[in-house]
């Protein structure tokens, strides 16, 4: 596996790739790996010849009061990750690299940037647009793998290749999990031991909101006070949000019908995690 830094070089070796007529997949990622990414990437190497995986802690899409300072690094172990996935190429690009002066070009994302995470941190997901359609172009992949786990930024995406144009095909790959439920993340670091067993709530919570509405209920606002009660009580969680959301448009919405996507993001401690779950409603 090759380690590239530069813009140039990673189009170069990419481009060695393209002669010998190898489909590439590309995962996007800001780095300290867990098995989410690695789903990612052993999907990506499965049905690609060529997967080029790029780490890069984007400053554009952080807030001033948030994490981009502390947020986990350690290039030693994900480079040895990347490599046993069977990545062939790690890109890992400077902040000077990816924005030699300030971005003064930015993809705006519309209202579905303001939404459920929008709403909570502004321009975030222009800058994850931007930062997503500029490595589109460095790499020029076949295919681009996405998690589930953040569902809206892969239908924010998905509307950025389609807007745009980009010839690349979409992957979303399920939400990895540890085994008591709470979704891989690498700001799961974040939490004290006390707040990691608090922390599967979210997903628990979710659990039971897809449970009653299996059961029919098809009131959003009864199933978010359900799924909102469930986090609060016994951890002392603060909700941002929990929403359901209409896969059919990605709209917020009151009445449950179609497929559904119930979303949350919670603040155990000062960490703020988001988590989601599909239900399918007949
Ligand atoms: P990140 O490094 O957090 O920006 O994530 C890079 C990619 O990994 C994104 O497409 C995420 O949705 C995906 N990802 C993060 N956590 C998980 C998870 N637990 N399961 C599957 N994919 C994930």
């Amino acid at each position: 596996m090759k380690v590239i830094k530069t813009i140039g070089a990673l189009r170069a070796a990419v481009a060695a790739h393209r002669r010998r007529g190898h489909a590439v997949g590309f995962v996007p990622t800001m780095g300290y790996f867990h098995q989410g990414h690695v789903s990612l990437m052993k999907a990506s190497v499965k049905a690609h010849d060529t997967t080029v995986v790029s780490l890069f802690v984007n400053p554009t899409q952080f807030g001033p009061a948030e994490d981009l300072a502390r947020y986990p690094r350690d290039l030693k172990r994900d480079t040895a990750q990347a490599r046993a996935a069977g990545v062939d190429i790690l890109f890992v690009p400077t902040v000077e690299e990816m924005y030699p002066c300030p971005a003064a070009v930015s993809i705006e994302v519309g209202s579905m940037g303001d939404i459920l995470c929008g709403a909570a941190r502004p321009g975030h997901f222009r800058g994850v647009a931007t930062v997503v359609a500029k490595l589109l172009n460095i790499v020029q992949p076949d295919a681009m793998y996405l998690g589930q786990k953040d569902a809206q930024q892969a239908e924010v995406l998905k509307r950025v290749v389609m807007a745009l144009d980009f010839p690349v095909r979409i992957k979303v790959c399920p939400t990895c999990r540890e085994q008591d439920g709470l979704a891989m993340s690498s700001r799961n670091l974040y939490l004290s031991p006390a707040e990691r067993a608090k922390a599967p709530a979210i997903y628990l919570a979710l659990c039971q909101g897809a449970k009653r509405i299996a059961d029919g209920e098809r009131d959003a606002s009864k199933i978010n006070s359900l799924i909102k009660k469930l986090i609060c009580d016994g951890t002392g969680a603060s909700i941002d949000y929990v929403s359901c959301v209409g896969l059919d448009g990605f709209r917020i919405v009151r009445r449950i019908e179609g497929d559904t996507l119930m979303a949350v993001a919670a603040r155990i401690g000062s960490t703020r995690l988001i988590d989601n779950i599909v239900v399918k409603v007949r």
